[in-house]
């Protein structure tokens, strides 16, 4: 494939909470970019978050990553769902939280009330977890021209969300 077939921009949130969490997420982002229509332009750090809603669960870590693809948003969620698929079968089957969540935060400018894909993600905007590492990434610093660094002192859940460790694509097996 040509660049040029990769003409659209996506931010992909990751999160685990379960089992070898930096692995499920380091996995996830060498599937993804494993894919021939999706490659990675860029990785947020890694951070250790608080669990927001039910608590009374492990820490999570989470990152967010910059794509440039050619699918459309719906077929890109299908791959997020066969990566989210794939590594959730090699966990002890048990309810209980999940190896790995993968979440389209941002598609271009596309904007889309359908459940089944809404985008923005209809709660990132809440959430530090997510917002931190997206700043690391998302070159503007603004989102309709809210500042990041608004946005996030605006998130209750700022003060649970360090810094973990650093991860470049030299890290990753693809
Ligand atoms: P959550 O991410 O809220 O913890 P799930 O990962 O189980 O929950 O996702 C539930 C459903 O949310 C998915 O089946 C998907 O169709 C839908 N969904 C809606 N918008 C998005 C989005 N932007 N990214 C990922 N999934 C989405
Ligand atoms: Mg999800």
């Amino acid at each position: 494939m040509n660049d040029s077939d990769f003409g659209h921009t996506s931010y992909i949130a990751l999160g685990s909470n379960m089992g070898s969490k930096e692995r499920h997420i380091t996995h996830a982002l060498e599937l993804l970019n494993g894919d021939p229509a999706v490659r990675i332009t860029a990785l947020s750090k890694m951070y250790k978050t608080e669990p927001v809603g039910y608590t009374d669960q492990d820490f999570f870590l989470n990152m967010v990553c910059c794509v440039r693809t050619s699918l459309e948003p719906d077929k890109l969620l299908d791959v997020l769902h066969k990566i989210e698929n794939d590594l959730e079968r090699t966990r002890t089957i048990r309810w209980g939280p999940r190896t790995i969540d993968l979440d389209i935060l941002l598609y271009d400018d596309v904007q889309s009330d359908n459940p089944v894909l809404t985008i923005p993600h209809p709660r990132m905007f809440e959430r530090a977890f997510v917002m931190v590492p997206l700043r690391d990434v998302y070159n503007s610093g603004a989102i309709k021209n809210k500042p990041l660094d608004e946005i996030i002192a605006g998130c209750a859940d700022r003060g649970g969300v360090v810094f973990y460790k650093s991860v470049e694509m030299s890290d990753l097996d693809c």
